[in-house]
């Protein structure tokens, strides 16, 4: 087998099981292994310590399978890998309330590079790296083995793929179904999910929970949900009763696909408004209107990847953050988040202080939101944990 020598001292993290080796800690490498090829990782006095994947065009040269380094890489192995994945899950006491859960959460699963989300009947699948790449057929195999699923739809053409080297891919890579409309069911609401052209593989399933909480605390409440997608927030503030609700987004074929998913549920469709517009602007034109809400959620895309962007995204959660605490009522809610990698929770929550501190309003922390039991967080790759959000109420 061809062999990754680190330097020394930087057997480190891999003794801690961090999953990746950065191209900078490789001293040499033994043999002529191809993009994907599994490699054995030695430490500088030659220790066995993994099996990884080698993927010559990243930063991550190489991320690990296994932390024994006898295990054989071969498609029984990922059939195993992926059985456990889909057993974690369905244990899980939401999959008695959802057929939508996310089934392989890549690192965190010991599968670096894996996605893979079920939406009743299809799947959708993500290589992203390498790695992944190479054992594509083996993985969709055991994918269909375990879960039954005939459909499964490929939405390899996340931006990172580009960073292995790796072209996009979009299709059918088994079976075949609508795949513009998947319906789903999460709590008793109904929902579309177009696995095809959607965000990501179509639909938010970390804030599944999160939307749960969201329609419990909505009776009685005038709603602003801002950045809603296809309406995940904005239906459960509904169905939880809420008196109104306005929900923003920028993209139209996301709220072509909300206005379906109101309809697909039995409420009152005349207390909810989709605007198309972009939040920064209708915060602002809202907050001139002397608008007050009851309770307000904003769940922005991605401002920061990356540690490196942290900076121009904490302006941006600051500004919509800050005219959200200008809109609530005394004894409103804010329920407000950030899926950024580079944005940690100690940093978002200085933030939202310093948000609510410039809009002049005194607000308290009675709840903190994290990303769904289905998108575990391996102890080990604490970079699995990117979705935080805070529960703050106004004074
Ligand atoms: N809360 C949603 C997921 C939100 S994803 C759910 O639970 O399903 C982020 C959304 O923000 C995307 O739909 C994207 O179209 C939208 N968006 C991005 N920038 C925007 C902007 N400046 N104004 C309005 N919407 C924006």
């Amino acid at each position: 087998m061809n062999v990754l020598v680190l330097k020394p001292g930087r057997e480190k993290s891999l003794k801690r099981r961090h999953p990746w080796v950065f191209s900078g800690a490789i001293e040499r490498v033994v043999g002529e292994p191809k993009a994907g090829d599994t490699v054995e990782v030695r430490s500088a006095d030659g220790a066995p310590l993994a099996v990884a994947a080698y993927s010559p065009d990243s930063q991550i040269r190489a991320r690990v399978w296994s932390f024994d380094a006898k295990a054989t890489t071969n498609a029984e192995y990922f059939g195993r890998k992926v059985k456990q994945a889909v057993a974690l899950r369905a244990a899980l006491p939401a999959s008695k309330h959802t057929n939508a859960m996310r089934l392989v959460h890549g690192e965190s699963d010991g599968l670096p590079g894996v996605i893979v989300d079920r939406y009743a009947d299809v799947l959708v699948v993500q290589f992203l790296s390498a790695g992944a790449e190479r054992w594509r057929e083996a993985i969709l195999d055991a994918l269909v083995a375990a879960t039954s699923c005939e459909a499964v739809f490929e939405r390899s053409d996340a931006e990172v793929r580009k960073l292995e080297g790796l072209a996009p891919r979009v299709g059918f890579a088994r079976g075949n179904r609508n795949a513009s409309r998947c319906p789903i069911t999460e709590y008793g609401l109904h929902f579309r999910v177009d696995v095809a052209e959607g965000q990501k593989t179509g639909f938010f399933l970390d804030q599944r929970e999160n939307r749960q909480r969201v329609r419990e605390l909505a009776a009685g409440r005038e709603v602003l949900d801002g950045f809603c997608y296809t309406g995940g927030f904005a239906v459960a503030a509904l169905a939880g009763g809420a008196t109104k609700v306005l929900a923003l987004d920028s993209s139209a074929p996301a709220l072509e696909v909300a206005r379906e998913n109101l309809a697909a549920n039995a409420l009152d469709a005349g207390r909810m408004e989709f605007l198309e517009a972009d939040v920064f602007a209708q915060l602002r034109t809202l907050r001139d209107g002397a608008k007050k809400y009851g309770l307000i959620v904003l769940d922005p895309p991605k401002f920061a990847p990356t540690a490196a962007q942290a900076k121009n995204a904490a302006r941006a959660y600051k500004d919509i953050n800050l005219l959200a605490f200008k809109l609530l009522a005394p004894g409103g809610l804010l329920a407000t988040f950030s899926c950024s990698g580079g944005v940690g929770a100690e940093l978002f929550q200085s933030i939202i202080a310093g948000a609510a501190l410039d809009a002049g309003v005194g607000a308290k922390v009675i709840g903190r939101f994290h990303a769904a039991a289905d998108h575990p967080v391996a102890l080990e790759f604490p970079e699995g944990d990117y979705l935080k959000g805070l529960l703050l109420l106004r004074e």
